[in-house]
């Protein structure tokens, strides 16, 4: 972010203001984190600051400090509206395009507040008055650390606020695995462990959160793993039916799709999930190396996200998505095989 644009901020933040915070649909644990770690934040500065999220999270998350104050948009859309009608600045947390807030969509479009974006996902809309936008980025976390330290409030980081950001930068690095976690995003988690983020008891609360029908159902997707040699291409199917007999709730399938990945030789992983109440089936792409998960969700699935981590979605049945995927896949052979 520019320097001036800092200054502006600054000056913003001195008088109180009506705030919304909204984090993408079906958020994760980057959102969340992300949405709280600002507001913590922004109510040290006695903002009117309020989290609204499109819809519900997982069960996983639902121990973040500051979680029970997150409005549903889906659930309690009158009293959103009137919120998000009334703000004068809104921001909008990891995501890049306002259609990536589902059915929020239109009210956040009609909204004359101020819009400050902070994102890292590729190829972001220009709807933002203020956009701080880094596709290098590990999470959206590490990025409102980024910011809160640009605005000279560093020393205002404490325990809630830690433990959010730290949340986030920990799920969306895949336990600080992935490519995107550098040496500057182990600085930020030290500095967010000295403030009083328990590393262990995060860790425990989002990982170790497994329900009996959740391990079950994981058995079911590793007995529906599929591997595409001559494609470095492995996938996985959950039906409907296979969600209802193992009870499915919202983020049960968090993280399948990454044991498909694991196979030896695979560079590209899938997992198509029916949804038969939205009527498509959900999509989770990854890919190891330089292979554009983004691009390809861009261009077949209606989606995108980032290189290594990308989603999206089919209108077809599927089996027809599935088979559709896999005629898709010869065109992108070469690509797989040289990476
Ligand atoms: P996941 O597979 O975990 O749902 O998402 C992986 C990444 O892709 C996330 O950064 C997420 O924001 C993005 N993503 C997931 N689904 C979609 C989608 O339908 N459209 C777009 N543009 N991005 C998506
Ligand atoms: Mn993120």
């Amino acid at each position: 972010m520019k320097k001036e644009a800092i200054q502006e901020l600054k000056q913003l933040l001195r008088s109180p203001k009506k705030m919304v915070i909204v984090p993408h649909k079906n958020p994760d644990g980057d959102a969340i984190g992300s949405t709280l770690g600002l507001f913590h934040y922004l109510k040290k500065h006695h903002q009117d600051a309020i989290v609204i999220a499109p819809n519900d999270y997982p069960d996983f998350l639902k121990w973040m400090p500051g979680e029970n104050t997150i409005l549903k948009y889906d659930a309690q859309m009158e009293e959103s509206d009137q919120l998000i009608k009334d703000a004068d600045i809104i921001f909008t947390l990891d995501f890049n395009a306002l259609n990536r807030a589902g059915d929020m969509e239109s009210a956040l479009k009609t909204s004359s507040a101020m819009k400050i974006m902070i994102d890292h996902h590729q190829q972001p809309d220009d709807y933002a008055t203020y956009m701080y936008s880094d596709v290098s980025m590990s999470s959206t976390c590490e990025m409102v650390y980024n910011f809160i330290d640009m605005l000279g409030d560093k020393a205002l980081i404490d325990k809630d606020i830690a433990t959010c950001l730290y949340t986030g930068i920990m799920t969306d690095t895949g336990s600080f695995r992935f490519k995107s976690t550098t040496s500057e995003t182990h600085l930020v988690t030290a500095y967010l462990i000295d403030q009083g983020a328990e590393h262990d008891q995060i860790h425990n609360d989002v990982m170790d959160a497994n329900s009996f029908e959740r391990m079950q159902l994981l058995g079911c997707a590793l007995t529906n793993l599929k591997v595409i040699p001559e494609s470095r291409t492995a996938y996985i199917t959950l039906s409907q039916d296979e969600l209802n007999k193992y009870n499915y709730k919202k983020g049960d399938t968090e993280g399948f799709v990454n044991y498909a990945l694991s196979l030896q030789n695979i560079i590209f992983a899938a997992i198509f999930i029916e949804d038969r109440q939205s009527n498509i089936i959900k999509i989770s792409l990854r890919s190891k190396g330089d292979f554009s998960v983004n691009e390809f969700a861009r261009a077949h699935f209606q989606g995108g996200g980032h290189t290594n981590a990308a989603g999206g979605k089919s209108d077809l049945n599927l089996t027809e998505t599935v088979e559709n995927f896999i005629s898709i896949l010869p065109s992108y052979n070469k690509a797989l095989k040289n990476e």
